[in-house]
């Protein structure tokens, strides 16, 4: 982008543009010097502006150099002479450096002819310091040169500079930047027609106000001027400022148009007829420049909208719109696979009555959090009312749509499958809660379903713990290796398994020590259950491959979940009778006290 704003001239381009600058000099000077002082048309700095900005800051030093030997040579031989020149050549000079260090500054790399920033900026920057300070110096030189005085002198240099630059500097920029080249190569032939006509009339339009017309009929221009600014744009509007200033200025000093018809001196006439062009130019030139933003913001929202159109059909996931009441106002193809209603049958009808009434609550609450905070995206998983295909769970991400204002309008989401994921995540859990040695719930399965037990209990329900810790298993490693250690304990609790109802659980806490939850049992039965546990464990060896068979035997302690609050004080408890249990010999049943 910044290549294309800020040219690499070649090494002639100082030397053409001190020729350049030196014929305008020569022009304005040789017939715009109306009461022997400072000219009262200036367009050479226009172009140096026009340069400076669409050139990088290393070549401006030979520019600049070009443009001063260029003002003093004008000035020593049209000008006040060859006094002025070099005093002249400076202010020249520091107005357009003025001017161009502004815009850099504040509005860098920006296209001039598309936005309102970077001439809103240079307007202020010319009428501002540039010509306020310049017009200042140049009118004290005059004074000091001519008869002309001083306040006379500033209004001469600043009307002069000001709307030279505000006439010429835009279009020689837009020029330069190819703006021009562009409009050409990307206008329709009809549009070049229509441009072509319009400026054309616009041209004998002025020529009729400026030579015919017998009264003042300047306001009759803008009528056409502004039909220019809205068909044609920026281009066209800097193509009427200077046809205008063209036919206007040499009407107005060759003696002709209605400048004539009032009362007083060439130069007032230029200076007056330069108050118009600047107005035009404030009139037009905003104008324009808003009216692209906006054509581009229209391009740029007609792409946007193309690929969202391409996304939401093509996409697997099914795309919404919902109102700000909650009714859905578009829905993509995939609504008729996913859901299996088509599209059209959707549209109109209330987004809750696809979801499960139970999880009704927390999607309303995801899309009002949506609207409420309308720049972040809000996920939720609920169950679908009715679905095909077995859908049982989707998940939606939400997130508002925003007026100018920042107001929400609107909700888009995407709805997509979340069953399969979710029964993964399933089988992922089930498996985690088992221990892959024996079978038994983990240990942090165990004590969950204990916490759940414990509830029960509190609620007025029954239950014991028994804890419950191989005997001697040490042994049976030393002896038999760590493996066979390993197929006793898988064995342990495959013999324990009848033992128990489907709804007691048993869970390896650690090592060799497992607990067992009975569930709706007091501590008397629950200790008849070990009892026999205890002797069937003792009673049948578990069978190794080998064909040895490997006795072992456990010690337990037992504790009534409605004796104790908090489950670490039950585990204590159970682990206390269940080390009485080893200190009594082993191989026994221990109630906790
Ligand atoms: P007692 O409980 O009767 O006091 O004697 P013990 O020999 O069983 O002693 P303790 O409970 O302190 O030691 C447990 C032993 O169980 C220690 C360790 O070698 C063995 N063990 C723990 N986890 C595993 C396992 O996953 N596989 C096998 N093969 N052995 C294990
Ligand atoms: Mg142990
Ligand atoms: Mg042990």
């Amino acid at each position: 982008m910044q290549t294309t704003l800020r040219h690499s001239y070649s090494s002639l381009t100082p030397a053409l543009l001190g020729c350049a600058y030196f014929v305008l000099a020569m022009l304005a000077l040789g017939h715009s010097r109306f009461e022997g002082g400072l000219a009262f048309i200036w367009g050479a700095n226009a172009l140096l502006m026009a340069v400076l900005l669409t050139s990088r800051i290393n070549d401006w030093p030979a520019l600049l150099i070009a443009a001063g030997v260029a003002s003093a040579a004008a000035t020593s031989l049209w000008g006040m002479g060859p006094l002025a020149a070099v005093p002249m050549a400076i202010i020249n000079l520091a107005e357009a450096l003025i001017v161009a260090l502004v815009c850099r500054r504040f509005a860098p790399g920006r296209k001039f002819a598309g936005s309102m920033r970077p001439l809103l900026i240079f307007t202020l920057a010319l009428c501002g310091p540039a010509n306020m300070l310049a017009g200042v110096a140049a009118a004290w030189v005059a004074s000091l040169l001519t008869p002309v005085s001083f306040g006379a002198s500033w209004l001469q240099w600043y009307t002069g500079h000001v709307l030279g630059g505000l006439t010429c500097t835009p279009i020689l920029m837009m020029l330069l930047q190819g703006e021009a080249r562009r409009w050409f190569r990307h206008t329709l032939r009809r549009e070049k027609w229509e441009a072509a006509g319009l400026l054309f009339f616009f041209a004998l339009a002025t020529a009729y106000v400026f030579y015919v017309a017998r009264y003042p009929m300047l306001f009759a221009l803008l009528l056409p001027m502004v039909v220019i600014v809205f068909r044609v744009g920026n281009l066209g509007a800097s193509a009427s400022v200077l046809i205008l200033a063209a036919i206007g200025g040499v009407a107005t000093m060759t003696g002709h148009g209605p400048l004539h018809m009032i009362p007083g001196t060439m130069g007032e006439r230029i200076q007056y007829f330069q108050f118009f062009l600047a107005s035009t130019f404030l009139l037009s030139m905003p104008v324009a420049a808003e009216l692209n933003s906006r054509r581009r913001l229209f391009q740029m929202l007609q792409e946007s909208e193309a690929r969202y159109r391409a996304i939401a059909e093509h996409s697997g996931d099914v795309v919404l719109n919902i109102s700000v009441g909650g009714l859905i106002e578009y829905a993509s193809p995939a609504a008729a696979e996913q859901i299996g209603c088509a599209p059209e049958l959707l549209i109109g009808q209330d987004a809750a009555n696809l979801v499960d009434p139970e999880d009704r609550a927390h999607v309303s609450a995801a899309i009002g959090r949506a609207l409420a905070q309308p720049g972040d995206v809000q996920t939720v998983e609920f169950r679908p009312f009715v679905s095909t295909r077995g859908l049982e769970w989707c998940e939606m991400v939400a997130r508002a749509v925003v007026d100018e204002h920042g107001l929400p309008t609107g909700i888009v989401s995407t709805i997509r499958d979340m069953s399969r994921h979710k029964a993964r995540q399933r089988a992922l859990q089930q498996v985690a809660a088992l221990d892959s040695l024996t079978g038994a719930d983990t240990r942090r399965a165990f004590l969950e379903k204990l916490d759940d037990e414990i509830g029960r209990v509190r609620r007025g329900g029954r239950a014991c713990l028994l804890l419950i810790d191989i005997d001697h298993f040490k042994a049976v490693n030393d002896r038999y290796g760590h493996g066979t250690g390993d197929r006793v304990l898988a064995g342990f609790v495959e013999w324990l398994r009848p033992g128990l109802r489907s709804i007691d659980s048993i869970g390896r806490l650690g090592g060799e020590e497992f607990a067992i939850l009975l569930s709706g049992t007091d501590v008397e039965r629950a200790s008849m259950i070990c009892e026999r546990l205890r002797e069937m464990v003792a009673a049948n060896p578990v069978r190794i491959d080998s064909g040895e068979a490997i006795r072992v035997t456990f010690s337990a302690g037992l504790v009534g979940l409605d004796a104790l609050v908090g489950r670490d004080s039950i585990l204590e408890a159970a682990d206390k009778a269940l080390y009485r249990a080893k200190h009594s010999g082993r191989n026994c049943l221990r109630l906790a006290a």
